[in-house]
């Protein structure tokens, strides 16, 4: 049973039950739609009348719209399904190289984006962001309702206070800028949190039903998203799982981002695969990126192969003792190399299994289904997730 805490507990509303049920009915939608009114009182056991009620609630607010059916013979059924003409979030993916934007509907599909480089000068990195939502907001003909942003640092979830180690950004007033420019609500998070917000709404239908996940995230570095009991799970200040800095080894092939070189970032990121490739194919040149040793590597080319198999034995090793520690339901790796995915996964599923000591059940370890930037979708679903997780009615 879960523990009340009374510090956040209020005194239960007299209409808690009705918003409970707008999220049921809203959530259906969303994840069965387009679906009858019919076929959601079946899945309830909600009545008809409650349903049609909070449907004419969700339609006036402009979350869900009436789209005909295919037809039998008679009048086409009218079905629901969530509204996605407009633009309704814009999402800021701030990577340490560059950073993507992108306005999206209410199912998280993507309507415009654009990218450019970040600018260590967070002052003139700032600048580019606020020009850039102002254009997404300009092309859209609804209303944006949020904008979600991703950093690759710390965002303590009470204070808004953030950390960037990359560039040493400290408290840079990003949130409260960008709200000032476009009168939006900001939130902002970390990038592992952020895309495992993502999964969890987002991702694969295997995850809806997981209460307990870890999403890995694999770039310059290895970060982790925790999500327990559906809630991301974000620890004292906001700096849970920062699981990229556990010792795994000496004399890994990069330093991690403070230094070391005994952190699993600095054995399982992308950084460690590209100095793998170049130390195996004898490479001294700084321009092989993590994209072409992918390449390489679908190809067949047997060093990238054998630099990517490397690197996901170590992630394998990393991702055994989080299993160990924490027991998730499931494992999701996301970021790049989930496009490798068919090259690595034998090797880090051989790992995960042979550094867990017999006894515990194997965990399934899953590819995210996100792409190749699931942070941009992590800065959207900070948008879109408070949509579906509480529906307020104007
Ligand atoms: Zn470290």
């Amino acid at each position: 049973m879960r523990r009340i805490d009374l510090k956040k507990a209020n005194a239960a509303r007299s209409n808690t039950i009705r918003d409970i049920n707008r999220q049921i009915v809203l959530n259906y939608v969303r994840e069965l739609g387009p679906i009858s009114r019919a076929a959601i009182a079946r899945e309830t056991a909600l009545q008809r009348s409650t349903i049609s009620l909070i449907v004419d609630e969700l339609r006036v607010v402009g979350l869900i719209e009436e789209v005909s059916g295919e037809s039998t013979g008679g009048r086409p059924p009218s079905l629901l399904s969530l509204r996605t003409v407009d633009a309704v979030a814009i999402g800021v993916d701030l990577g340490t190289v560059k950073t993507v934007m992108a306005s999206s509907d209410l199912a998280g599909r993507v309507l415009e984006q654009e990218e450019f480089p970040t600018d260590p000068d967070v002052k003139k990195t700032l600048e580019k962001i606020v020009d850039c939502s102002q254009r997404l907001i300009g092309k859209t003909r609804g209303a944006i309702e949020g904008i979600g942003i991703s950093v690759p640092g710390v965002v303590d979830p009470e204070s808004g206070n953030l950390y960037v180690p990359h560039f040493n950004w400290r408290n840079a007033p990003i949130a409260e800028t960008l709200t000032q420019a476009t009168s939006l609500p900001v939130s902002m998070d970390n990038d592992a949190n952020a895309a495992a917000l993502a999964e969890l709404w987002f991702g694969r239908p295997e995850i809806r039903e997981v209460r307990d996940f870890i999403l890995v995230l694999v770039e310059q570095g290895v970060g982790t998203g925790i999500v327990f009991d559906g809630q991301v799970y974000r620890g004292e200040g906001g700096t849970a799982g920062e699981f990229g800095h556990m010792t795994i080894g000496t004399g890994a092939p990069v330093e991690c981002a403070v230094g070391s070189r005994e952190c699993w970032e600095a054995f399982a990121s992308e950084r460690s695969a590209v100095a793998r490739y170049q130390k195996l194919a004898r490479s001294n040149g700084d321009d092989v990126s993590f994209s072409a040793v992918m390449d390489l590597a679908l190809k067949g080319e047997r060093n990238a192969r054998a630099a990517l198999k490397e690197t996901a034995r170590y992630l394998g090793i990393g991702i055994a003792n989080l299993i160990q520690g924490l027991a998730p339901e499931a494992v999701i790796v996301g970021g790049p190399i989930a496009r490798v995915w068919p090259v690595i996964v034998e090797d880090l599923k051989a790992s995960v299994d042979s550094s867990i000591c017999r006894g515990f059940p194997s965990t399934p370890i899953l590819d995210s289904t996100l792409g190749s930037e699931p942070t941009l979708m992590g800065a959207l679903s900070l948008v879109l997730a408070s949509k579906f997780a509480s529906a307020p009615v104007a």
